[in-house]
């Protein structure tokens, strides 16, 4: 097969949701169909189920887990589908903003019966911000939840979406009798009571067909129809255009446990989501065909296992082919790496591969190479842009709990920042290190990895910070500034790319200090260019 239809036959995308809303059901079904897999149950849910946990080996069994699957790719119809997996649980909410830079498109699931909830608000007010295309699966619709339209407008009003519904149920919870599919214009009805069994579809180009009353009785029909009317008089119709955009969101509706639309949505999806987006660099927009490679890392898992320390760098190629064994620029490095067993993601495993196309996830193995955002090309300098650091929520002093061990303690912490984990920062005035995260679980993580994978003993204490801001300040010699770094020498920190961070102790000293130096600009993410 040609480059460039290698490149239109790949469609990668992230499934996101509140836990629980159904994004593990969802993908075991999208691989069901896929025949990647063979039953149901094969996938494992890999959240982390408790928030304050002392079975540390819980936590690395869950981890251990979501190794597994990290990238679920498959072939449906001569598409190449890749679902980048992506952590529902709050504490690793970072994880996932790093993961939906390599995606080109999402599916939002939605609890029908809770409505919008605040981890998808996050998480789509993240891919809104970056026009990803974004696509919307209610769920749940063979259980009572709200009302369709209410939904729909309770998408709009909190997602800030523009939705366009591309299927619409028919009855819910005990009445639920099927989903008329609007993109296709059929309806696909449940069979008998067990709500488990798809009847054929039975296509309906014209509404006003008496057949439906016979199929779905008078009332339902009636209904039907009337909600229809409504959904072509307030909703815009689908403009593929505007959802490439990320300027509309198709709505489809149905019930992944009972396999109930889900074949309506990945059929649709096939046709509508986007192949491998273009993206930017600090230098230029680089196209998924042109012919050299580029990529960069988006994800870095560690083995668990002390006795092999090597990690898993992941990769997105963003143009060319990566291929086994040819050198390749690692850019931040200024260094030429050449990988013997560039491994390819499978529905359920990894193996070796010679060639990967845009789209597609390399995963590679590191020794310490690596950060999240380094940039592999053929020789070109290039600097992928959009995977800024947000402020940590926890701030903490880490100590050294057992001084022979200081040489192992420093490089755990450092391996463990460059996988993400968590953001360090020193402070300027006497070099203390200070560990910030996004929930607390991760501290409890960090000293579990730091004793059993590097052999390391940490104490932590308390460091009452209310936000890191980043500081952009206009001109570096002004009195203002010099002033600034003066007084607030006590809350002066590095980041661990030696940028200048500020940590407000509350929302009140951030206000004044912002009122105090205006032309001292204070950010919440890294990245403010
Ligand atoms: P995740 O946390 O978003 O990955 O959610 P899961 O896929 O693990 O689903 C959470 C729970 O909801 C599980 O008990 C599922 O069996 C259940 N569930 C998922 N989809 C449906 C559905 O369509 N209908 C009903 N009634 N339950 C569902």
């Amino acid at each position: 097969m040609s480059f460039d239809k290698e490149i239109l036959r790949r469609r990668t995308f992230g499934i996101i949701s509140h836990p629980d809303a159904g994004k593990t059901t969802l993908t075991e079904k999208l691989l069901l169909f896929g025949g990647a897999i063979q039953e149901a149950g094969a996938v494992k849910n890999n959240k982390i189920k408790k928030t304050a946990t002392s079975d540390f080996m819980e936590i690395e069994k869950q981890r251990g887990i979501s190794v597994a699957t990290s990238v679920l790719a498959f072939i449906y119809r001569d598409k190449k589908i890749n679902i980048l997996d992506t952590p529902g649980h709050k504490d690793f909410a970072e994880d996932t903003f790093r993961t939906l830079t390599a995606v080109d498109s999402v599916i939002v699931v939605i609890d029908v019966a809770k409505g919008v909830e605040d981890q998808t608000e996050k998480l789509v007010e993240v891919c809104r911000m970056r026009n990803i295309p974004m696509l919307v699966f209610i769920n749940k619709m063979d259980r009572e939840g709200k009302d369709a339209f209410d939904l729909l407008d309770e998408v709009e009003q909190k997602l800030g979406l523009k939705v366009s519904p591309l299927s619409f149920p028919i009855g819910m919870g005990y009445d639920f009798k099927g989903i008329y599919n609007i993109y296709e214009k059929n309806i696909n009805l449940f069979s008998g009571d067990s709500k488990k069994n798809i009847e054929n579809t039975i296509a309906f180009d014209d509404l006003d067909n008496p057949e439906l009353e016979r199929i779905i009785g008078s009332k339902a029909a009636k209904d039907l129809r009337d909600n229809l009317e409504l959904v072509h008089g307030v909703y815009p119709p689908f403009n593929k255009e505007e959802y490439l955009k990320g300027a509309q969101q198709p709505v489809f509706f149905g019930s992944a446990l009972n396999n109930f639309g889900v074949r309506e949505l990945l059929d649709c999806f096939i046709d509508i989501a986007p192949t491998p987006r273009p993206k930017m660099a600090e230098e230029r927009l680089v196209k998924a065909n042109e012919k050299d490679f580029t990529g960069f890392v988006f994800k870095i898992h560690a083995n668990m296992d002390p006795k092999h320390r090597d990690r898993l760098a992941f990769i997105k190629v963003v143009s060319g082919t990566f291929e086994r064994n040819k050198p390749y620029l690692h850019v931040r490095q200024g260094k030429n790496l050449k990988f013997s067993s560039p491994n390819a993601f499978f529905a359920e495993k990894k193996e070796i591969v010679d060639i990967s196309y845009p789209g597609d996830i390399v995963g590679l193995h590191d020794t310490g190479n690596f950060k999240i955002g380094d940039t592999l090309t053929e020789g070109e300098t290039l600097h992928y842009k959009g995977i800024p650091s947000f402020s940590p929520e926890h701030f903490r002093y880490i100590n050294n709990a057992d001084p022979l061990k200081s040489k192992q303690l420093f490089k755990g912490i450092d391996q463990l920042m460059d996988e993400g984990v968590a953001q360090l920062f020193t402070l300027e005035i006497n070099n203390r290190k200070v560990i910030g995260t996004v929930g607390a679980l991760q501290f409890e993580v960090i000293q579990y990895r730091l004793e059993h994978e590097y052999g390391a003993k940490c104490t932590y204490e308390n460091f009452p910070v209310y936000k890191a801001c980043w500081v952009e300040a206009s001109d570096k010699n002004n009195e203002e500034f010099k002033e600034f770094k003066r007084v607030k020498q006590k809350f002066l920190a590095k980041d661990k790319r030696n940028q200048l961070v500020f940590l407000a102790d509350s929302q009140f000293s951030l206000q004044m200090t912002q009122q105090k130096y205006p032309t001292v600009k204070l950010h919440f993410t890294s990245e403010f260019d």
